[in-house]
């Protein structure tokens, strides 16, 4: 009885999720109609028994049947007052619609016509009789439910019935009649009238659902475990379609989309539950009881608020009103948008339920990106085009771009495009300005589009396999089926790609999503920084809280078309004096950058990451440029451009590397040439400079890539220091700045203590450190491999996304402690893409990591996560040091 489970203080494991709202609320003193809970435990039991209900449970039910018999005033097969009642599962977790119910049972030829007689209404009886016997056939009895429904269809046509109302108390007796003919047919025997046995049958049946096809798939995909079993719930049946006081609905205690306060939901005079369900009749809104049933209505004001005091949640409920008298059938805590789940946890926060730390740990972090970006309406039943890796959210709309010049133009023109490529490099990036998506076939989650764009906050797919790309035809199939019209939507935020334009909804924020950042800011421990290349980036990364710049990386500041060519010269001059003459005239253009980033963050630490890529990636791919010298020389009709293209085409051979993610990029390429980081740091010098003597208040820390040897940094920060010195002496100035290291490479991590005496602060490079301590090409394995790896749980996640804990993790924690060991005052930041996820983050607060850092779009995902991982940490300090 749900009396003695309140006594007993069962939880939710042992009643199911169901049997636990009813006897909260039964606690509560709410009115819930009367019932049993067979506990989790014997569905477990049930199955050892070779699923069967052994004596002692059958003697247990009937026991407690009795007593339901007591407090009702009720009795099975009683013609004079007849129990009916539902047999519901419910599982510890939710698994809607999952397992199986019977309502109605303890009905038989005698109590129906007695029902009849009493109650004075005998289509009612029927109506009640044959819904009991089509679902005790169709779930107990394992009787198609077709068997069923085609009686219904052709009696409704032999009497021209629109709908199940317009069938009499006749119709309904005699349907009931012809089901119990299908009984007999398909069993053998006839439908058992005895209550008790059809109660002993139904309970074995909902047991038995815990394994159907259904449930054991839903479990899968939600990571259920098995052995939980489900409980039983028998509950004295409430009629909402007993006469014209009565109704039933399903509601929410607040607006599940929005959050706001005030009831929500659905209700059908005259009805039975699964009529709401089942789209039999149009339901109305709930406010319509206040006309229809006033006192219901006020009572269920009244039980909402007495649930909401209690759970402190908004509750998702499901009530009956039997004769004006209100009866609640569920209660659970409800699911809900991100605007919602922002709006509703901070108003709980206001109305004294929660505390703030109740509140942050209510929202999810990633769901936050869904307020942020544009998105495809919800509700679209359009079928995708394709699929690929959903890399950086939000949607997008445009025509197809096939490269960078397309793109440019149509933007000049005021057309929105959706650049295409199989992949994109650095030389991409002004096309990928230009565009409002991208669109790759290949390339996983840390690719350069991926990357690039999530900086960006425009979205992206990477990885659509199974798009090809005519690059000459311009055109894009799927399965040899080309695209159909001239526009496309992605959608970022699942990788979705549709051939033609959707509809798209404008993000709302509200004034709750600052003040839970706000509240966020006040529990974290870790600083949050953004990765920002571009005054906009910076701008809009301050915007979203970010206390700073963990990471500019200079190269991309290089792709801008007036600036590659003169970056392709500096790369193919053949003296250093040469070199040198390309490189100031690309420092004033570097100076700009600097001022502008700067400014945009006065007075918070921008982190300037040198050059970090290899040369050969600003110089035309060998597979384009190859064919052009080809066609060249056989032409013979232009001897000068011939020359031009040879000599570049003997320097990408020169530059050509076979591991050019290992190769001479960062560290490695700025000590052979020394003039490239002189430049930047120059250029850097300068502005800081400028900046300081016209009042603003610019923090610089430059940092060194790739470092895997203490010697490297010592020796880039001698180049530094020097240019620094020069610089001052130049401009009669004194500024300060700090020089730090990225830790990317394994030995880098396995060496920190050594680096660490060069190194005012450390930045994870996790990309890299990934990628290294895998070994896995990080442009390639994910649309490769991954998703094998991930379907097979050879990994149980994406360590390009999720930090992988056990080696890579391990690196961070021994590196960031043992930096620390060696120099006190080091600081210690986390750049990579991990920097927002928030797993990742919730790992990082527990190790000497200070701040992490990531796109400027994903820094309040990152604020909220690293609070929760704070409140997290300091809640389960807090209990082992209690126990
Ligand atoms: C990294 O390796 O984690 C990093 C931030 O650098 P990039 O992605 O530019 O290589
Ligand atoms: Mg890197």
């Amino acid at each position: 009885m749900f009396e003695e489970a309140a006594e007993k203080q069962l939880g939710k494991k042992e009643l199911g999720g169901k049997g636990y709202g009813l006897v909260e609320m039964t606690k509560l003193g709410l009115p819930v109609p009367s019932g049993i809970i067979i506990t989790t435990n014997m569905c477990n039991e049930f199955f050892r028994n070779g699923k069967k209900i052994w004596p002692a449970l059958q003697s247990k039910i009937l026991e407690k049947v009795a007593e339901l018999e007591k407090k009702t005033g009720k009795k099975f097969n009683d013609p004079e007052h007849p129990l009916l009642v539902s047999v519901r599962s419910g599982a510890p977790m939710s698994m809607p619609g999952m397992m199986d119910t019977v309502l109605n049972l303890g009905i038989n030829d005698k109590i129906v016509a007695a029902l009849a007689a009493k109650i004075g209404d005998e289509r009612f009886a029927y109506d009640t009789y044959r819904r009991f016997i089509s679902m005790f056939g169709k779930i107990v009895l394992g009787i198609d439910e077709s068997k069923f429904s085609s009686i219904l269809e052709s009696y409704k046509e032999s009497v021209h019935a629109k709908s199940d109302l317009d069938i009499n108390a006749e119709g309904w007796k005699k349907i009931a009649e012809e089901y119990k003919k299908v009984i007999k047919q398909e069993t053998g025997k006839d439908l058992p009238s005895d209550p008790k046995e059809q109660l002993m049958l139904a309970v074995s049946a909902v047991f038995n659902s815990w394994w159907n096809q259904r449930a054991i798939e839903y479990r899968k995909i939600y990571g259920i475990s098995d052995s939980l079993g489900t409980a039983v719930n028998i509950v004295t049946m409430v009629y909402g379609n007993l006469d014209d006081k009565s109704a039933t609905g399903v509601a929410f205690t607040r607006n599940p989309s929005t959050g706001e306060k005030g009831i929500f939901g659905e209700i059908l005079l005259k009805a039975q539950g699964e009529d709401v369900v089942s789209g039999v009749r149009t339901p109305l809104p709930v406010d319509k009881l206040k006309e229809s049933l006033p006192d219901a209505y006020e009572e269920l004001i009244r039980v909402t608020k007495t649930l909401e005091a209690h759970f402190k949640d908004m509750q998702d409920i499901e009530f009956t009103i039997e004769s004006g008298k209100l009866y609640m059938l569920q209660t659970r805590t409800g699911k809900r948008t991100a605007l919602a789940a922002v709006k509703i946890a901070t108003d709980l926060v206001e109305e004294g339920l929660i505390t703030k730390e109740e509140a942050l740990l209510r929202v999810e972090p990633q769901q936050l990106e869904q307020l942020l970006y544009k998105q495809i309406d919800p509700n679209t039943k359009e079928k995708p085009f394709a699929k690929g890796l959903a890399a950086s959210p939000g949607a997008a709309i445009g025509k197809l771009a096939f490269t960078v010049a397309e793109a440019q133009e149509a933007k000049r023109r005021g057309e929105k495009v959706i650049l295409v490529r199989p992949e994109t490099t650095p030389e991409d990036i002004a096309g990928i300005a230009a565009a409002e998506g991208v669109l790759t076939a290949r390339g996983g989650m840390t690719s350069h589009a991926a990357v690039v764009t999530r900086g960006m906050g425009k979205p992206c797919i990477v990885g659509a396999e199974e798009i090809k790309i005519d690059m000459n035809a311009h055109t894009i199939s799927v399965n040899g089926k080309p695209i159909s019209g001239e526009y496309i939507t992605i959608d970022g935020t699942n990788g979705l790609v549709y051939d033609k334009q959707m509809p798209l909804v404008e993000p709302k924020l509200s004034g709750s999503l600052s003040t839970i950042l706000s509240w966020a800011d006040k529990f974290r421990r870790l600083g949050v920084m953004a990765n920002a290349d571009t005054p906009e980036m910076a701008k809009k990364a301050r915007e979203n809280g970010a206390e700073g710049i963990g990471l500019d990386r200079t190269e991309r500041m290089f792709n801008a078309p007036e600036r590659l060519a003169i970056v392709q010269k500096m790369i193919l001059a053949d003296t250093k004096e040469e070199r040198m003459k390309y490189l100031s005239q690309l420092k004033p253009m570097q100076k700009e950058d600097f001022i502008g980033i700067l400014k945009a963050m006065d007075g918070l630490p921008v982190t300037i990451r040198l050059l970090d890529v290899p040369l050969h990636e600003f110089l035309p791919k060998l597979d384009e440029l190859l064919p052009e010298v080809v066609e060249l020389r056989l032409k013979g009709t232009d001897a000068e451009k011939l020359v031009e293209k040879e000599k570049v085409l003997k320097r990408v051979m020169e530059l050509r590397e076979a591991n050019p993610m290992m190769g001479q990029r960062g560290v490695r390429l700025s000590l052979v040439y020394p003039e490239i980081y002189e430049m930047q740091v120059e250029a850097i010098f300068e502005a800081l400079a400028e900046l300081t003597k016209q009042g603003f208040h610019p923090k610089v820390e430059i940092m060194i890539s790739q470092v895997a040897e203490a010697q490297e940094l010592k020796k880039a920060k001698e180049i530094v220091t020097a240019k620094a010195e020069e610089v001052m002496q130049k401009l009669n100035a004194k500024f300060e700045y700090k020089v730090g290291s990225m830790i990317e490479t394994p030995r880098a991590a396995l060496t920190a203590s050594k680096i660490a005496q060069y190194a005012d602060f450390f930045s994870f490079g996790t990309n890299d450190l990934t990628q290294a301590t895998f070994a896995f090409s990080r442009d390639d394995v994910e649309a490769k491999f991954i998703p094998f790896y991930l379907s097979n749980t050879i990994l149980a996640s994406n360590p390009f996304q999720t930090l992988d804990y056990d080696a890579v993790g391990r690196l961070v924690k021994l590196a960031s402690k043992e930096g620390k060991e060696a120099n006190p005052k080091l600081k210690v930041g986390v750049c990579g893409e991990h920097g927002g996820d928030p797993s990742s983050i919730e790992f990082f607060n527990g190790t000497d990591v200070d701040y992490v850092s990531c796109s400027p779009y994903r820094v309040p995902v990152a604020r909220l996560a690293a609070a929760q991982a704070e409140i997290r940490r300091k809640s389960s300090a807090q209990a082992s040091s209690t126990v």
